[in-house]
């Protein structure tokens, strides 16, 4: 009996610490909030002129306004990420669409997801090799498909019958891109790695190690969150290797009941991980708020297996976490207040 009593009066108390999910979505009407990633890299500001950090921060900036003018008038987080997806892939910039890197044999390979929190909904694309904007497909293959992963030939085929523009190896090709690869080759190595001597080159880009993979996250005015994630993996990657910026879970997640995730980074160790599902789950089963998970996660599990990268992530209340073990994340956000931030490097 006293134990019974006292279960109930547990079960009171609970229930009084817990806002009622109708409490709180009243609270967040018509607020919005969206975070973007460029990638995490091992970056040394030194290694940076002004211009090439002005230049990410203004593209990092039209992404994150082309996103917040879309949730301020009411759009879906689903439109809002994607549209911000699609400004970074058209960025030569990114390692993603336009900007990809490339695989050993010097063709590119991109892969996209995205994810709608509301209903679980998921659409991806891995390898694919002449579509303009891979994310756009990962839309269509969520929308107009009853499966969640296409890849290669097959995902092209699917995107032309759904009219999704293609573009020729030419478009993706840059200079800064296949000096990377070259480098990358005569180290024998699977990754932005470039070791301090490549340094002396007269290229502009970043040497430093760096994973360029775009994403974003966005809570619009319903309360409903979304996920968006776009790469051209890693540089000199063979085999057909697929990383985890396509694998729902891994590198892309969205949940309204926790919260919107995009990584980027080594995709192995978040494969391995499967760090978005992750921190949604901490969130869900330990009841953790958005930054501990992240910090469990990403501080905890992924600096243990000596894991490189990180995320943006986004819950339903319009808290943000941008947590990374490099020692740079280009990313920026809107929060509910209207605030933006933009940040290259560590905290300031
Ligand atoms: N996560 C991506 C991959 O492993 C790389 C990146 O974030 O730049 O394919």
């Amino acid at each position: 009996m006293r134990f019974l009593l006292s279960l109930i009066l547990f079960a009171a108390l609970a229930a009084c610490n817990q806002p009622t999910p109708k409490t709180t979505q009243e609270n967040m009407k018509g607020k919005y909030a969206i975070a973007i990633h460029g990638g995490a890299g091992n970056l040394v500001k030194m290694n940076l002129s002004q211009e090439q950090q002005d230049a990410y921060i203004h593209a990092l900036d039209s992404a994150l306004l082309t996103g917040e003018a879309i949730l301020k008038s009411g759009g879906s987080a689903v439109d809002a990420v994607e549209a911000t997806v699609r400004i970074l892939e058209d960025c030569p910039l990114f390692n993603a669409g336009k900007g990809a890197v490339f695989t050993h044999d010097g063709t590119h390979e991109l892969d996209a997801a995205i994810m709608d929190g509301s209903n679980g909904e998921c659409g991806a694309v891995a390898a694919v090799q002449h579509i303009k904007n891979p994310i756009s497909l990962a839309r269509k293959v969520m929308e107009k498909s009853e499966f969640i992963l296409l890849h290669g030939a097959g995902a092209e085929a699917f995107a032309q019958e759904h009219g999704i523009e293609s573009a020729d190896s030419a478009y993706f090709f840059t200079p800064h891109r296949w000096e990377q690869l070259q480098d990358a080759i005569e180290d024998d190595k699977t990754e932005l790695d470039h070791s301090e001597k490549k340094k002396a080159s007269n290229d502009n880009a970043p040497r430093e190690e760096k994973f360029g993979t775009v994403g974003c996250v966005a809570l619009d005015q319903n309360g409903n969150l979304a996920a968006a994630t776009s790469t051209g993996g890693l540089t000199n990657k063979r085999y057909g290797r697929i990383g985890d910026s396509p694998l729902i879970g891994s590198g892309t997640y969205a949940n309204n009941a926790s919260c919107a995730v995009s990584c980027t980074g080594k995709g192995e160790d978040f494969i391995r991980l499967n760090v978005a599902h992750e921190i949604s789950a901490m969130m869900r089963h330990k009841n953790y708020d958005l930054q501990q998970a992240c910090d469990s996660v990403i501080h905890g599990a992924l600096k243990s297996v000596k894991g490189r990268g990180g995320c943006i992530a986004l819950d339903s209340q319009g808290h943000i976490a941008m947590p990374f073990t490099t020692s740079g994340m280009f990313r920026g956000s809107i929060d509910t207040a209207g605030q933006k931030t933009i940040m290259l490097y560590e905290a300031p």
